[in-house]
């Protein structure tokens, strides 16, 4: 199947360059952004605010939508719903909904699969299958938003760790954030929006250069390059030391705190020892710490470490004067672990 090319994919300067190659007058193009981004239109046969000519035009060389929901699964508490989206490529990816008090918020998907290996991760043991584009980053959000609409609510945080590393799809996400955060559209705030990188160095450095208000977080998970290697291949590449530093320079930059990630396995770093270095390596830096108990998936044999554990870990931390929370992991009976159900859909 031959899918039409997806709307999300033009920004507003896009489809100003597309109205005005079709002789359209400016402001349709404003029209046209408002009915996406603000009605969430689900057809351009909704966009009534067009000429009937104009609406067909677009419908006759655009959809509004590149993914079909082929799953979706509730939590047993009702709080987290997940939903694996086919691509026009045939591939597949996530993205969840975590509900929590007055919060919507979205974990979302940049790539289907990833290059980076982690052995802990299903994504990664999944490989690399192919970037999603800007569109199909945003078109997870929209997606959601739709259904959080007929609640009267919204999406509040968007959490870029679902499938796939996105700082090796840079470009794209940037520009979903970028079209999300568009004060004439959907209009959500930069600060609103939380980046993870497993640590690719160069990706950190323009990312801090470019002083976006969106949050950075990166998955750290050791504090010795032999141990980190060996979980995540790509500390080969990128050290320790090296991506210390640029996290160092990322706060001096921007003036932004900024959060690691540490996915605690039983016996493998989940030790007072760990802790300790850990709060020896971050000496200094504006940081927090979210340390979670991993999420044990099919091709790894490590396990999650105890609540104990976690929470001896976490005071550790503390006491040394780092910020840390133990995150709860939420709808493990929907496999809402990150690329955990695409694992099962295959
Ligand atoms: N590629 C990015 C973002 C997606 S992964 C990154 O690695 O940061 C999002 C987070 O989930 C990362 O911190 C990752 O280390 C963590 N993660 C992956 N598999 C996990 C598992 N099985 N249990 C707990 N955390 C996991
Ligand atoms: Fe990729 Fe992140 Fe999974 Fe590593 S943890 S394989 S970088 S998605």
């Amino acid at each position: 199947m031959t899918e039409k090319p997806l709307i999300y994919d033009l920004d507003i300067e896009g489809l100003e360059k597309l109205m005005s190659v079709w002789g359209q007058p400016k402001y349709r193009a404003g029209q046209v952004f408002q009915a996406l981004y603000v009605d969430l239109v689900e057809s351009f046969e909704d966009i009534t605010t067009l000429p009937a000519a104009l609406r067909d035009r677009l419908a006759g060389q655009f959809t509004i939508s590149h993914l079909e929901a082929r799953i979706t699964l509730d939590s047993s508490d009702g709080q987290t719903r997940k939903t694996l989206f086919g691509l026009p490529n045939g591939e597949a990816i996530e993205a969840v909904l975590m509900r929590y008090k007055k919060r919507n918020t979205l974990c979302i998907s940049t790539q289907a699969g990833c290059a980076m290996g982690c052995v802990f991760c299903a994504t990664g043991q999944m490989g690399f299958r192919g970037n999603l584009t800007s569109g199909q980053i945003a078109e997870q959000v929209l997606y959601y938003a739709r259904l959080l609409k007929s609640e009267g609510q919204r999406p509040t945080n968007v959490v870029i760790m679902g499938m796939g590393e996105p700082f090796h799809n840079y470009e794209a996400t940037m520009a979903a954030i970028d079209l999300l955060n568009h004060p004439k559209g959907f209009n959500l705030g930069a600060r609103r929006f939380t980046v993870s990188t497993v640590g690719l160095i160069p990706a950190i450095k323009q990312f801090a250069r470019e002083n976006r208000q969106v949050n950075l977080a990166i998955s750290l998970h050791a504090t010795e390059d032999e141990h980190r290697e060996s979980m995540l291949p790509v500390n080969k590449q990128y050290p320790i030391n090296e991506l210390i530093e640029a996290c160092r320079e990322y706060v001096r930059l921007t003036s932004r705190r900024i959060t690691f990630e540490w996915a605690l396995i039983r016996d493998e770093n989940d030790s007072q020892e760990q802790a300790n270095r850990l709060a020896d390596l971050l000496a200094g830096i504006n940081c927090h710490v979210n340390v979670i108990p991993l999420n044990p998936t099919e091709g790894y044999t490590g396990q999650a470490t105890t609540r104990e554990r976690a929470q001896q870990f976490r005071e550790i931390l503390e006491r040394r004067g780092i910020p840390c929370t133990v995150r709860v992991r939420r709808g493990i009976d929907i496999n809402a672990g990150c690329g955990q159900l695409a694992m099962r859909g295959e």
